[in-house]
């Protein structure tokens, strides 16, 4: 059986109710980011979903959840965070062979989104994949006031104060210095 995937005919008098635990790793995108160290994922990941059949369109409700594990752009230590979203998807049945263009209305509280599918079965892996990488932060932050590393000895400003002087805060500048006393 394939997972997170909705046959048109299960829908067709009643709604389908999805649950599912799923590896990270199926998702194609957030499989990628796992690959490349951007992101640990420390649970399975949690969807929900209910696809209904409504006029001439499927209309996917969910949520996804998961808990992450990033590293902070500032002090490069590893943070535990949770990441969910819920949205929105209206799949639409593809019409001749032009190629429909993807839309997408970003609303306050969720996620709208409208895709084409064909055949009789709709994929919803790729939709939920986005909807995943969407909410991974671009710099990643441990806390909102994380104070960094030193740009002078490197040590954390969050564990203490080294007392450097950073006025001008730029590593080669520390290095000269460092070298000056050495001599
Ligand atoms: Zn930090
Ligand atoms: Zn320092």
């Amino acid at each position: 059986m394939k997972v997170l995937t909705v046959r048109l005919e299960d829908i067709r008098d009643k709604n389908a109710e999805i649950t599912a635990e799923l590896p990270g790793a199926l998702f194609p995108v957030l499989s990628e980011m796992i690959h490349s160290g951007e992101v640990i994922v420390t649970s399975p990941v949690r969807v929900e979903i209910t696809a209904a059949h409504e006029f001439d369109h499927v209309r996917v409700s969910g949520r996804v959840e998961a808990d992450i594990r990033l590293t902070c752009s500032r002090c490069c230590a590893e943070y535990d965070d949770k990441l969910g979203s819920t949205f929105e998807l209206f799949y639409t049945k593809a019409q001749g062979p032009a190629p429909v263009l993807d839309e997408e209305i970003e609303l306050s509280e969720t996620d709208l989104v409208s895709v084409s599918y064909k055949g009789d079965e709709i994929n919803l892996i790729p939709e939920v994949d986005e909807q995943i990488v969407m909410e991974l932060p671009l710099r990643p932050l441990c806390s909102g006031d994380c104070r960094g590393l030193c740009t002078a000895c490197g040590g954390d400003l969050n564990v203490a104060e080294c007392g450097c002087h950073r006025e001008v805060s730029s590593l080669s500048f520390g290095a000269l210095k460092n070298l000056k006393i050495n001599q």
